[in-house]
């Protein structure tokens, strides 16, 4: 069985680990690849070489670095095909989706061509007499991006792309369950003329993390995937001195008004909440509907579109699916139970997803899109990530309860209002505790030139991801105040020994 490989030093280099585990093919159940799980010894080389490649690459002007980067981008859209297939059948979501993540992904490869601007400083001449001021915004050393399953792509896009234009060396650590999409962009960066050790990945679970987490030549960590492992990789980063940016998991609420346009609301509550079978850290999981009449034109406009999905393989000839399989076998199994309980705790199950079968298809990892009424907030599955085709509806009487539960739940990732109304949607944009916010757009994902992250538990560290975040995390900061010696032409030369101020 083939096996992915670390990218070491410009190389393909295979695992000494004795642990391994299998890539599965979610629409069918079936193990395709092995990975290996890299020891604490093979991390170690990782980061070695790109401590070593930083002293090269961190001189290399930005002008040049972006050039790299805009050959990366022309290989990434000539590659497109080849690489959505491999993430739809590592990941199981269909392929059109498959093409948005890279789009998503190459949007930031984009936003990082521009660096020669991005990292230009600041200036102020005539700061004192004679005295001028600038600022040197300079890369940091290695960085690490760790990442989870749900975009193999584009998530470790997020960070590289300004990782690398800012003049930093990698190394990423992508999720075990789909893994070889790093690889081929790894292989793609160094053809696009990316000098060897720059970028590099080591496959591998919580030992290389851990080495990764507390190796003394790693300056800054980005990290995406759950909220507990982001926590624990913000706490631990952050006790060794590094630099520590951890997005984490979500709830993400929508507020449907009596006034929203129910149409448009529903088509977009119906692909927000489905699509990608509801793994996606932007999946809309609740809808607060405010008022029982509000609920009710909902549920039968709902019903009927989630009637319409078509749920199968990912990849295929002819007419695409809409929603494909989840990742694993026991990540189907923890959406079930999420199902079971909710029915015991009382929630009114509308479409059950459980036990869904595709023709051809029966050891897939398929659950059909779901549909719970009457979901309160003291359940589980109100309070919980699912991470799967869940949709909840919350009755509400009012706005204002609406905003208060939103703003008291424990994520704060996205959050979005459906209304035709100015003031309540200024109001809502005002006063929600989340740090992405749609008005009449369910999935309110910022384009790569601003930043992407939420709020409350769904982060941990005070930097967003890509836009002007993004390059401030990969930078740190040099202010160079400088007086040229105009000493020959004065007469006198007195120290002050007071706060130097303006004169
Ligand atoms: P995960 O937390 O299980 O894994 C993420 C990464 O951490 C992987 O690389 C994994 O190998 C590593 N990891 C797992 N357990 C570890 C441990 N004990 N110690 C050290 N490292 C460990 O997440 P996942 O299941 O791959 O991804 C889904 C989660 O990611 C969801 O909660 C989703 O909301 C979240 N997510 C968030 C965002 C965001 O922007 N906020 C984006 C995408 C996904």
């Amino acid at each position: 069985m083939e096996q992915i490989k670390n990218f070491i030093g410009g190389k393909m280099i295979g695992s000494q680990s004795q642990r391994t585990a299998f890539v599965f093919n979610p629409a069918t159940g079936e193990s395709i690849r092995q990975v290996a799980l890299s020891t604490a010894q093979e991390t170690q080389s990782a980061i070695e070489t790109a401590h070593s490649a930083f002293k090269e690459w961190s001189k290399f002007s930005p002008l040049k670095r972006a050039r790299i980067l805009f050959k990366f981008k022309a290989l990434l859209e000539e590659n497109q095909v080849r690489l959505a297939r491999l993430i739809s059948e590592e990941h199981g979501k269909v392929y059109s989706d498959a093409v948005g993540e890279l789009t998503r992904g190459l949007e930031v490869v984009e936003f990082a061509c521009g660096i020669p601007h991005l990292q230009k400083g600041e200036h102020s001449a005539n700061v004192g007499t004679g005295v001028d001021s600038h600022s040197l915004m300079q890369p940091l050393g290695v960085c690490v991006g760790i990442t989870p399953f749900n975009f193999p792509a584009m998530v470790s896009m997020w960070m590289f792309p300004i990782a690398l234009a800012t003049g930093n060396t990698f190394v990423l650590k992508p999720s075990e369950k789909d893994p070889s999409i790093s690889v081929e962009l790894a292989k793609l960066l160094q053809q696009a003329g990316l000098p060897d050790g720059v970028f590099n990945v080591v496959q591998g679970d919580k030992e290389a993390v851990d080495v990764l987490l507390s190796d003394s030549r790693v300056q800054a960590v980005s990290f995406v995937g759950s909220t507990p492992i982001a926590e624990y990789v913000y706490t631990t980063a952050s006790a060794h001195g590094k630099r520590c940016q951890a997005l984490g998991g979500a709830k993400n609420h929508s507020v449907l008004m009596p006034d929203a346009d129910m149409d448009m609301a529903v088509n977009a509550i119906t692909g927000a909440a489905f699509g990608a079978a509801g793994e996606r850290c932007m999946a809309l999981s609740v809808v607060l509907a405010v008022g029982d009449e509000t609920a009710d034109r909902l549920i039968e406009k709902l019903r009927q579109q989630i009637d319409n999905i078509t749920v199968g393989v990912g990849v295929r000839e002819g007419r695409e699916n809409d929603m494909g399989p989840v990742i694993s076998e026991q990540h189907k199994a923890k959406i079930c139970d999420y199902i079971d309980s909710g029915v015991a705790q009382g929630a009114k199950l509308l479409v059950d997803g459980r036990g869904y079968q595709v023709a051809g298809y029966e050891h897939g990892y398929f659950v059909g899109p779901t549909l719970f009424d009457h979901v309160t907030p003291e359940m589980k599955i109100y309070q919980e990530e699912i991470f799967g085709p869940v949709l909840s509806i919350v009755r509400v009487p009012d706005y204002h309860t609406a905003l208060q539960l939103i703003n008291h739940h424990q994520y704060g990732n996205g959050a979005a209002i459906f209304t035709r109304d100015g003031e309540t949607a200024r109001q809502f944009s005002e006063n929600v505790q989340a740090g992405m916010v749609g008005i009449n757009i369910p999935i309110p994902v910022p384009m790569a030139f601003h930043s992407f992250g939420g709020w409350k538990r769904s982060i941990f560290g005070p930097l967003n991801t890509h836009g002007s975040d993004g390059v401030r995390f990969y930078t740190r900061m040099k202010t160079v105040t400088s007086r040229w010696p105009a000493s020959v032409r004065l007469e006198h030369h007195d120290s002050s020994f007071n706060m130097p101020t303006l004169e």
